[in-house]
């Protein structure tokens, strides 16, 4: 089947400036975008810049807006578009570094500034932790996060204030603070009690929408609030004893 690939391409650091350019390939529509995107820069272009490593929706590296849509290159098949007619961009909300590449870093910076690993408080216990299946089972819902940026890309707050944690970030401490493991004290909490962090979530649910391993991340933000004001109230009444 014959496609038309249309593919933003941008080099920030040359000319000329970013434009479209149409691909016409035929290939099997059982292939996947991500596919599609290797033999077109193979046998047409091999300057075609994207990213990918695992090509098995495990690294979230190859992640573009696909028909306008923040997707997985390699999770996205080309029969489930429905159309010969491919737009491919770089993420949406993102600085391009060269046509479907962009700079990740704000996104790891947010994910970086909530401590997304397990602070057990203190010295860790001599025996190890004994963890109930129960307990797991608010924390499994948030484990399967490749960190492929979707979500934080899709996400009308995070385009606006670029402070914004994101939906990744909170969702993943949400996942960790959920955990029977992690003892952080309330005050290592504040960053994410701001507007900027938990509060600031205007439940536009386009995270959950978009999310490629159905993480729900607004889920994971909505747990965070709710465990925030209960953490706040028992501090309030063990001040008050
Ligand atoms: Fe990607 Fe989903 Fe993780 Fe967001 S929550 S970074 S969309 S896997």
């Amino acid at each position: 089947m014959e496609f038309v690939f249309r593919i933003l391409r941008s080099d920030p650091q040359g000319e000329p400036p970013p434009a479209f350019r149409d691909y016409r390939y035929a290939t099997d529509e059982k292939k996947s975008v991500l596919e599609a995107l290797m033999e077109i820069r193979d046998e047409q272009d091999p300057t075609l810049a994207f990213r990918y490593s695992c090509r098995e929706a495990v690294c979230g590296s190859c992640a573009v807006a696909i028909d306008g849509r923040p997707g997985l290159a390699c999770r996205t098949m080309l029969q489930s578009l429905g159309t010969p007619r491919v737009l491919l961009e770089p993420l949406p909300g993102f600085e391009v570094q060269k046509d479907l590449v962009v700079n990740m870093e704000p996104f790891f910076e947010a994910y970086r500034k909530v401590e997304p690993f397990i602070s057990p408080g203190g010295a860790p216990p001599e025996k190890g932790c004994r963890i109930e299946e129960r307990e797991m089972d608010r924390v499994y819902p948030f484990i399967n996060c490749i960190l492929c940026g979707c979500c934080h890309s899709a996400c009308p707050v995070v385009s606006r204030d670029e402070r914004y944690l994101g939906p990744a970030a909170l969702a993943k401490l949400y996942r960790f603070l959920a955990d029977p493991r992690d003892r952080r004290p309330l005050d290592r909490w504040s960053p994410v009690s701001t507007e900027t962090g938990a509060w600031g979530c205007h439940k536009v649910f386009r995270c959950n929408e978009v999310c490629p391993k159905e993480v729900r991340p607004a889920d994971g933000i909505a747990a965070l609030r709710r465990r925030l004001v209960v953490e706040k109230f028992l501090r309030f009444f063990r001040l008050r004893r």
